[in-house]
Formats: C-alpha cells, sequence, structure tokens
C-alpha cells in the first residue's frame, strides 16, 4: 500500500465503497518491470500526476510511490518480466482520503504471443473530434484514468470480428491510438505518432521508441496521422509498457506490405534503450 504496508493480494484490501471500485474515479499506471528493472518509471510518475491533476485528485506524493514500487519489485518472485501497476483512486466517498497500492502482475501469455507473431487490427470510431479535448476538459480525454470500460469493450468488438486489437480513429478519419496503446508508423527512416492535444495519452514507449531512434539519425515527427497512412507505411506499430514494440501486419482485413526487417531494426532500437 502506498503508506509502506506491504498486504497479501489474496486478503480483501479495498473498502467496497472506494469510488475507485464504485466509479471508476481513480487514475493508474502500468510499468513494464525486466530483471529487477523499471523501465520508464520517471515519465510514468509524471504521467500519474498530470492524470491525478487532471482528475482533481490530491497531487500523488512521488517519493511514496517510488518506495511502493520498489517494494513491489523487492518482494516479487514470479517470472523475470513483470507488470508493476501504480493504483490511485479517489478513496471513500466523504473521507477526502485517497487509496493508493501498487502490485505486480504476470504479463499474459496473449500479449507475449502477439510480441512475437504481430497482429490483425481493426480501425474503430472513437467520436472525438479535433479541438474536443481542448474544448472539454470534464471528457478527460488523455488520463490514464481507471474508468477503461470503453476501451476494453472496443477490444471485445475485435474479437467479434476476428482481430486482435483495435485502432481508434477520430471523427476527422485520423489515427488516435489503441484502447490500450499507442499507434505509429514508420516510412522513409521517418516515424511518426499522432499528438497527446487530440486526446490521447501520451505514451512512455512512443517516447523511448522516437529517443532511440532519432539519435540513430531516423526522424521522428508527432503530427496528425491520416487513417490512409496505415496501409502506406513501412511498418505500423502498435505500442505499450506491457506490449512493447508490437507488429500490426493487418488492418481491417487488409494484410499490410509492411517490412519484416525494419520492424525487428525498430525493436532492437527500443531495447537498445535498456542494454
Ligand atoms: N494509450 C492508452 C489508452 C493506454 O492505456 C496506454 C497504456 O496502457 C498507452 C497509450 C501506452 O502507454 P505506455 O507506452 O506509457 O504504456
Amino acid at each position: 500500500m502506498l503508506d509502506g504496508t506491504v498486504a497479501d493480494p489474496d486478503q480483501p484490501m479495498i473498502k467496497v465503497e472506494d469510488l475507485g471500485l464504485i466509479r471508476g474515479d481513480g487514475v493508474f499506471e502500468t510499468v513494464l518491470v525486466v530483471d529487477g528493472q523499471p523501465r520508464e518509471l520517471e515519465p510514468h510518475l509524471n504521467r500519474l500526476v498530470r492524470s491525478a491533476a487532471m482528475l482533481e485528485l490530491p497531487e500523488p506524493g512521488l517519493d511514496a510511490w517510488r518506495r511502493a514500487a520498489q517494494r513491489v519489485i523487492d518482494a516479487w518472485t514470479g517470472s523475470p518480466e513483470f507488470a508493476l501497476k501504480l493504483v490511485y483512486t479517489r478513496g471513500v466517498e466523504g473521507t477526502g482520503v485517497p487509496t493508493g497500492f501498487a502490485l505486480g502482475q504476470e504479463i499474459a501469455e496473449r500479449v507475449t504471443q502477439q510480441r512475437a507473431n504481430g497482429i490483425a487490427a481493426i480501425t474503430l470510431e472513437r467520436g472525438i473530434e479535433p479541438g474536443l479535448a481542448e474544448r472539454a476538459p470534464w471528457l478527460l480525454l488523455g488520463a490514464k484514468s481507471l474508468s477503461y470500460a470503453v476501451n476494453m469493450a472496443a477490444v471485445r468488438e475485435a474479437t467479434r470480428r476476428g482481430a486482435d486489437e483495435v485502432i481508434f480513429l477520430a471523427s476527422d478519419e485520423t489515427v488516435l491510438e489503441g484502447p490500450t496503446s499507442t499507434i505509429a508508423v514508420a516510412k522513409d527512416r521517418t516515424l511518426r505518432t499522432p499528438p497527446a492535444q487530440l486526446g490521447i495519452l501520451p505514451g512512455t514507449t512512443q517516447h523511448a521508441l522516437f529517443r532511440a531512434a532519432e539519435r540513430a539519425g531516423w526522424s521522428v515527427k508527432v503530427e496528425p496521422v491520416p487513417v490512409a497512412d496505415l496501409f502506406s507505411a513501412e511498418a505500423v506499430l502498435l505500442m505499450s509498457s506491457v506490449r512493447r514494440i508490437t507488429r500490426v501486419h493487418t488492418v481491417d482485413g487488409k494484410q499490410l506490405t509492411d517490412s519484416l526487417p525494419l520492424y525487428q531494426d525498430l525493436v532492437a532500437l527500443y531495447e537498445s534503450e535498456y542494454s
């Protein structure tokens, strides 16, 4: 827990009236830990602060979060690679005391298989038009809130349609993000990803990849990406802390004419940040 106590996850510890549970009123982060090393921990913590501010939660004390994260890493006895979740809710109504905890979780087999084999994605509309995020901050577009029911429903829709994942589109037919991931396209030694101002989450994995690619002489651009660019790209990437850099090989049932060696180069660039 955020106060430093280590809790047994098999024992109940969250009050049934916790607003994180009842209303999804809270924020979270998922950090990849490999061989005891958390990847991009500070960017994740900064994003936790940003999300909490958007929900007007009390500002998270980062030292306590760093300690809680380290306690989980030290106590972890599972696989060498795992997901470290940081969860911060508004707590029980009327108390004004937020709930905070960190926990470790195994990476799902499906995720590691998708990293190895790539994925088929479908595009789905998200009902976001340009300018909406700035005009309507109460919609919390781009906050990593606990309200992920819509995102999970979109993934079930993909499964119903025989695909693995979703690429959300804005009303102007430009790319937004995946339900739990950032999307980027590669072409002519340039990487492009849509800007967070559209109402999407700024991805820590995307940022790490772009940092490495730029160092290796690539151009990197954060700008709107029309849906047509998915089909002309040399690589379409679906990225998150847990997914790392996953290859999209099919979009809306059409197999992409992407380059596997180029995709592998980009994975190597991303991994070089941590070797
Ligand atoms: N976009 C959304 C909506 C997400 O939920 C996530 C991660 O879960 C991402 C993007 C990717 O973020 P990161 O690379 O920091 O994990």
